[in-house]
């Protein structure tokens, strides 16, 4: 589906929800396409791209930046210890911070480099076992701990499961995000941007409806 097909479908989703228009940030997915798909959709215009692995941002990404002005690189994917320091360097936020341990090191890169990417704690709606994220019971005390950290929390984030309906998944981020006063909301993909506009994302992460299915 072209780049323009999928913002005049969340214009109308912003307008649906009586949300103030441009007020959702598209994160286009890039992870895994090929670059001429990338290219393609950088000279429709997106600017703001998401990635999941840093290294293979560290491989593609500079030499677009070299090329393109104002692109925008978020980690939406989980980001290891020992690839923090590569990762601040390289995106303008993390989605999926998790993780004390994680939040510690951000802390002292933050420190080192008087500048730290936005940050988004990522949580496990579902409570599934082998997904990231801390648990919904654990978001409050985790959030409170980020933030006597002094780091740039900003939002949640979920993946829903993918058999579940996700919209009570939304409702729930929605939730414990209202009562931590923590104002954006990362949430929404390919097959329920549109439900997550209405429940109130701030970030939507689509991949495979911009850029067609990923292969391999
Ligand atoms: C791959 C991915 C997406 C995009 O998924 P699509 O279904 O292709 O839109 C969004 N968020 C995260 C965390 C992802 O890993």
């Amino acid at each position: 589906m072209p780049l323009s097909e999928i913002r005049r479908r969340l214009r109308a989703a912003e307008a649906e929800a009586g949300r103030a228009p441009n007020s959702v940030q598209l994160i286009a997915v890039s992870k895994v396409q090929p670059a001429e798909r990338v290219a393609a959709v950088l000279d429709a215009g997106q600017r703001l791209f998401g990635e999941n692995r840093v290294q293979e941002a560290q491989a593609r990404w500079p030499a677009f930046q070299a090329r393109v002005d104002g692109i925008r690189l978020h980690l939406i994917g989980p980001l290891q210890t020992n690839k923090a320091r590569a990762a601040v360097a390289m995106f303008e936020a993390i989605h999926t911070l998790d993780r004390l341990r994680l939040a510690r090191t951000l802390a002292q890169l933050a420190q080192e480099r008087g500048a730290c990417p936005d940050l988004f704690v990522q949580v496990n709606t579902g409570a599934e076992p082998q997904k990231a994220g801390v648990l919904p019971e654990a978001a409050d005390a985790f959030i409170a701990e980020v933030r006597a950290m002094d780091l740039p929390l900003v939002g949640l984030m979920c993946i829903p499961p993918v058999e579940d309906d996700p919209a009570p998944h939304f409702r729930l981020l929605g939730e414990i995000a209202s009562r931590n006063g923590v104002a954006a909301l990362s949430m929404g993909m390919s097959d329920d941007f549109e439900t997550a506009v209405a429940l109130g994302a701030t970030h939507v992460r689509v991949g495979s409806a911009i850029f067609g299915a990923r292969e391999g």
